[in-house]
């Protein structure tokens, strides 16, 4: 029989001022699932539990002025000390942050295949740079766009990581076929009924044939990368090529 421990595949370790904000969307569906069968698991770390004061401050104000508070550095040290003193030594340690490199697909199989992550969540205008520099911390975006906080984008960017882990989605399959997978956007997906509001479902997708399905499939998902997103179909084309 397998031991809860055989079947950890993925650790995900949480620094936030809100605790409260995990397992959130994490906890449903076939995330949560994968939670309760302990394929993966999920610590928090309350940063405010390493405030060094009785009124459990966490923030000041930002050296040189301007608006709002920036998270401390010795708050925050010892919060990522005792997270990293949990950690494997492969799990990366990042944060949430606009600045960062935004995260893509690789980033997420990255994430799996190191077994687990270390996430630091900002709130108010930020945390203070030094600790980011001292302790190594990878910065991480979501996208161009400002978050009043890390954690909806960590939670974002944990869906795409434990949909990859085996035995959280039910066809692995499905997961080789999506987009960003192969560099090209996915192909149009459609299902029953065969006619609705007058409209019929591609004549070659009820056809049987494997072949011809694939052959279809490719073609789309080529014509939809080199229409929307001309970024993506230039790293295909030039990948097919150097493949020839
Ligand atoms: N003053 C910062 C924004 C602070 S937003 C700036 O202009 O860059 C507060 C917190 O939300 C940040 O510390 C960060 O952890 C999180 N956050 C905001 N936008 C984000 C994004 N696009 N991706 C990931 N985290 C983000």
């Amino acid at each position: 029989m397998q031991s809860p421990s055989d079947k950890l595949q993925f650790t995900a370790q949480l620094l936030t001022l809100f605790p409260e904000m995990f397992p959130g969307p994490l906890g449903q569906s076939l995330a949560g699932k994968g939670l309760k069968d302990g394929l993966w698991a999920l610590k928090t770390l309350d940063i405010r539990d390493f405030s060094r004061d009785k009124h459990r401050s966490v923030d000041d104000t930002p050296a040189g002025g301007g608006a709002g508070m920036v998270i401390r550095a010795d708050v925050l040290g010892d919060a990522i000390d005792a997270a990293l003193s949990e950690a494997k030594d492969d799990w990366p340690l990042v944060y949430m942050s606009p600045r960062g490199r935004q995260f893509t697909q690789q980033t997420a199989k990255r994430w799996q295949k190191a077994g687990g992550v270390t996430i630091l969540c900002g709130r108010f205008e930020g945390v203070d740079e030094r600790v980011l520099s001292a302790r190594d911390v990878e910065e991480i975006s979501l996208g161009d766009f400002v978050l009043s906080g890390g954690e909806p984008a960590a939670i974002a960017m944990l869906d795409s990581v434990i949909r990859l882990l085996p035995g959280v989605m039910g066809a692995a399959e499905t997961l080789n076929e999506e987009s960003f997978t192969s560099g090209l956007l996915e192909y149009p997906h459609y299902t029953r009924p065969a006619v609705w509001e007058g409209l019929e479902i591609p004549e070659v997708l009820s056809s049987g044939h494997h072949g011809k399905i694939a052959e279809w499939r490719l073609k789309m998902s080529e014509e939809l990368t080199r229409i929307r997103r001309p970024d993506l179909w230039s790293t295909y084309v030039l990948a097919q090529k150097q493949k020839d």
